[in-house]
């Protein structure tokens, strides 16, 4: 049987334009749909201009510092500024982005693609149908929005990135990574700002000390945090979103911003049609290899739900392109994934939390805790946290979490050595560089604390 194509991927976001072009380098005839901008959600409404926005609202607290050090600063701030000059770079990727395609030969669809078997697929705007020996399905995910009253009247981190003015206030649902970051960005960029959360501190999952620092950090910015509670519906009676929470209690904002979560983005794909299995929370199932239950049909990034980060997605659809058109069977390792929030203060995370980590055995704990040297001269009180957790007596690194100024740039470097399986004595034997934060890490002595058969002695 022939087909139009050797490989047609929906979706031009980070896991579908890394397997379109190494497919293509391979040799094979790619098509790549995409019916919004190419880039995805990383480019543009997601990590890129997140971080152009967190450095936008880091200079807060430059300033905030930059007296004890001798300036004096008169600062302001302009909102449609950052907006177009983040539209400028965004574009600019895009372009890039696009351009990295065609370059190995990737034909560029701009349209809607639906799934309308196990090799074909409608173009639903052109109204033409296309066959590919196989196809991989990389549209990502999208904002979930809790189902209240009202709830038209929020946003979601979509619409945060173009808002025509900077409310005066905002209130942000959730208390994942989303929420906290933009509670920080806007925060710092003046907002009156406040996280309404159902759990009982910020970013579950994480190292308790992260959480409980960054929950310090959070108040320190004049971040209100309402915990165990929840928008019970909104309305918009005038140019305000009035809350109504689920204690009873009503409050006015400039802006109400849901940061509840992203749901695969399968509605509408035909997916069923084609016979591909789906989880029961909507993710595609696959295997290893990223094969659907369809065997001409494969899928990668958060539209499989396995790690919701672009270099996870970007790694997914590599190793596709490597097992099916270049005879190189590779399977993504989950396991040991090096992770970042973006707030202030910066986390940066690898391995096992204390918590985990003391239900697998015993383990060694250690923790320094000081004022990052940037606000010694300043009355600023914040600390920042490095904790190190082994196996027992110096053993094998198994998480390491870092709070405060360059946490996700240290654990970048850091997750090479606990990828490798790095033991206490490895991190000593390094030689201390002096002064900096990342030090601490390679001269702790004795643990701060340890665990034995599950129990913190
Ligand atoms: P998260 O899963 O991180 O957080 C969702 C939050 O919403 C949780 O606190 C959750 O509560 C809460 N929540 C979920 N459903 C409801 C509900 N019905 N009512 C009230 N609260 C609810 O998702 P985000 O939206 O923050 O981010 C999505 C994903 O994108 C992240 O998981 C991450 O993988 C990725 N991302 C990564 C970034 C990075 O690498 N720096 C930055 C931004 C996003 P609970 O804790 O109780 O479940």
């Amino acid at each position: 049987m022939t087909f139009d194509y050797d490989l047609v991927v929906i979706g031009a976001g980070s896991g579908g334009v890394r397997a379109a072009r190494m497919a293509a380098t391979y040799g094979a005839k790619v098509a790549i749909v995409e019916e919004f901008r190419v880039g995805g959600t990383c480019v543009i409404r997601g990590c890129v201009p997140k971080k152009l926005y967190v450095y936008a609202s880091r200079f807060k607290d430059q300033f905030d510092i930059a007296e004890s050090f001798g300036w004096q600063v008169d600062a302001s701030f302009d909102w449609p500024t950052l907006v177009a000059a983040k539209e400028k770079e965004i574009s600019r990727l895009e372009h890039a982005y696009a351009s990295n395609l065609e370059k190995p030969g990737v034909e560029i669809i701009r349209d809607r693609a639906e799934v309308t078997g196990p090799n074909g697929v409608r173009l639903v705007r052109g109204g033409r149908d296309l066959t590919a020996r196989r196809l991989l399905i990389a549209t990502g995910a999208r904002p979930f929005i809790p189902e209240i009253p009202g709830a038209e009247f929020g946003i979601s981190s979509n619409e945060a990135f173009d808002l025509p003015a900077l409310p005066r206030s905002i209130l942000i649902e959730g208390g994942g990574y989303i929420a906290v970051e933009f509670a920080t960005i806007f925060a710092g960029l003046g907002v009156d700002t406040s996280i309404v959360y159902r759990g009982d501190c910020v970013l579950r999952g994480f190292d308790e000390d992260m959480r409980r620092g960054l929950e310090a950090g959070l108040t320190e910015r004049g971040i209100r945090l309402i915990y165990q509670t929840t928008i019970a519906s909104l309305a918009k009676p005038g140019d305000d979103v009035l809350a109504t929470f689920s204690d009873g209690v009503t409050a006015p904002f400039g802006a109400v911003m849901f940061a509840t979560g992203r749901r695969p983005n399968v509605d509408g794909l035909g997916l069923e049609t084609a016979g591909v299995k789906m989880g029961p929370d909507g993710t595609i199932v696959v295997d290893q290899y990223s094969q659907t239950s369809v065997s001409s049909i494969y899928a990668v990034g958060d539209v499989t739900g396995r790690a919701q980060l672009t270099p996870v997605a970007i790694r997914e659809g590599w190793y596709f392109a490597e097992t099916v058109f270049n005879d190189n069977p590779l399977a993504v390792d989950h396991s040991l994934i090096p992770t970042a929030v973006f707030s202030e203060p910066e986390i940066g995370t690898i391995g096992l939390t204390e918590t985990e980590a003391a239900t697998h055995g015993d383990i060694d704990v250690y923790v320094a805790r000081f004022r990052p040297m940037q606000n010694s001269l300043s009355d600023r009180t914040e600390r920042m946290v490095l904790k190190l957790i082994t196996e027992q007596d110096g053993g094998k690194v198994l998480g390491v979490h870092i709070l405060g100024p360059g946490a996700a740039e240290m654990i970048q470097l850091v997750a090479i050595a606990v990828g490798m399986g790095a033991d206490k004595a490895d991190f000593d034997r390094t030689i201390a560089l002096h002064p900096s934060a990342a030090e601490e890490l390679v001269t702790f002595k004795a643990p701060s604390y340890i665990y034995r058969n599950g129990h913190k002695v």
